[in-house]
């Protein structure tokens, strides 16, 4: 293959992709490097929960996809893909239509010679009953919008229809205390009490709503160290958050949430975040897959076709000798995003036989539990050993990640003034999204 017709196509642009997208495009320009997603503009994911909450405004913190292909040297494909025929090598996408139904861009295909699938992972309700009926998530930008609408209208009617009853006017439950369950309720704590601050006369946050955290395992954020369980456990305590753990819930109504032994946890907004899988159709590509439907890779993150490639949530990738496997998270796509910009560049230039090995390196996990707090561990600080780190230091910690993504596609210039210019913005709107 010549490095003049090596195509490579990636789908999705999220922590991942758009990072791999990006830094292939200026290496190599739009007729080497496509990459395609179903929406039109990019959000970091691990921002979701404060669009959820109000407290990001996608309108302005939405990049548009098509924008930054001409910045970075890419070519976007709008449209979300459908299938994947391997032997034949093209993907194909589906028909975008506008909100009226009508035809944005035709049902296409496009042929690829290396395939990059970055397309992320959606909440996981493990067969549960009622859960995808009436539970929402926050998976997407779509869906936490749709998680804030519905919020801002339950907090109007609370507002309207106090009428002195005890307890609370508005409880929200929240299935599963990972990191999103645990940031999307510090988030919400923050958000009430800046809706009562704007105008909401009859609302008062810390009598009339109740979160509930419900959490299966025997401590919230069961993935990390004890130490950061049990402050964030504290912090969530301290904002008023009802912190239940080793509950299983068995199935969701209108109303509530009903654990395995019976117990009713009543809910006027449920949200689920218990688990993930991978979109369910890459389980029909004939390659290699987990029961969660992730694509099973190998060291240099080729899936069971040595023609296509997985990253991110979407893939399984093996972490050491001990049966572990490299976490879903943002840190972990990015590394591989990373490591694939060497090993793609070596395909587009005819270097095929190059045999590298990705190694995930953990540098830590910081959970943000509101707008002036986050806790954590950052690791390789002190010899090697992890250093514990909470308040406004870990917090400013935690948005440095979020920079270093913008830094990885639009670059120092361009990332700092973004920067200031959402600060100088908000400081003429409100601080939580009211419309
Ligand atoms: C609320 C929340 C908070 C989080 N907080 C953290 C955190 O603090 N730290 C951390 O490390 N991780 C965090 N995570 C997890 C982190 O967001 C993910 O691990 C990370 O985004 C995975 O990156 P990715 O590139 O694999 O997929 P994503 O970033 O999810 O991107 C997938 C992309 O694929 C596109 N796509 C999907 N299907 C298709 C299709 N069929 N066709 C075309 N396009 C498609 C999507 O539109 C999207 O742009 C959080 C997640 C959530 C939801």
């Amino acid at each position: 293959m010549t490095a003049a017709l090596h195509k490579i196509v990636i789908v999705g642009g999220g922590a991942g992709g758009l990072e791999l997208a990006a830094t292939l495009g200026r290496k190599f320009g739009p007729t080497h490097v496509i990459l395609v997603d179903r929406a039109a503009y990019h959000i970091w994911k691990p921002s979701l929960h404060e669009v959820a909450a109000g407290m990001l405004d996608i309108h302005r913190e939405g990049l548009s996809y098509f924008m930054l292909a001409k910045d970075c040297g890419f070519t976007f494909a709008l449209g979300e893909v459908a299938g994947v025929d391997c032997a034949a090598k093209k993907i194909s996408l589906d028909c975008v239509l506008n909100p009226e139904h009508e035809e944005i861009f035709a049902a296409r295909e496009i042929v690829y010679d290396t395939l990059v699938l970055a397309v992320g992972s959606k909440s996981n309700f493990f067969n549960t009953p009622g859960a995808g009926e009436f539970a929402l998530t926050i998976d997407s930008t779509e869906q936490a919008e749709r998680f804030r609408q519905r919020l801002l209208h339950a907090v109007a009617r609370a507002n309207r229809d106090k009428n002195g009853s005890a307890g609370p006017a508005l409880q929200i439950a929240i299935v599963g205390a990972g990191a999103t369950g645990v940031e999307l309720a510090a988030e919400l704590t923050q958000a009430f009490s800046e809706m009562a601050f704007y105008g909401l006369d009859n609302f008062d946050p810390s009598a009339d709503v109740q979160i509930s955290l419900l959490e299966g395992a025997a401590r919230i954020l069961s993935a990390l160290p004890e130490k950061i369980s049990s402050a964030a456990h504290q912090l969530l305590l301290d904002r008023g958050i009802a912190v239940k753990t080793s509950v299983r819930i068995a199935s969701v109504d209108a109303h509530a949430l009903y654990d395995i032994q019976g117990e009713r946890f009543p809910a006027d907004l449920c949200v689920w975040a218990a688990g993930i899988e991978a979109p369910a159709f890459l389980a029909q590509l004939g390659l290699a897959t987990n029961r969660n439907h992730q694509l099973i890779v190998d060291a240099g993150l080729r899936t069971s076709d040595p023609d296509v490639y997985a990253l991110g949530d979407c893939a399984q990738a093996a972490w050491g000798p001990d049966g572990k496997f490299i976490p879903a998270r943002a840190q972990a796509a990015h590394q591989q995003a990373s490591f694939l910009y060497g090993a793609l560049a070596d395909r587009i230039q005819g270097r095929q036989g190059a045999t590298r090995m990705f190694r995930y390196k953990d540098y830590g996990s910081l959970i943000s539990i509101g707008h002036n707090r986050a806790v954590g561990r950052l690791m390789g600080v002190l010899a090697g050993r992890g250093l514990f780190v909470e308040g406004l230091f870990a917090r400013l910690m935690y948005m440095s990640l979020h920079l270093m993504h913008h830094l990885a596609f639009l670059g120092l210039v361009r990332t700092t003034s973004l920067a200031v210019g959402r600060l100088l913005l908000k400081r003429g709107a409100p601080r939580v999204k009211l419309h």
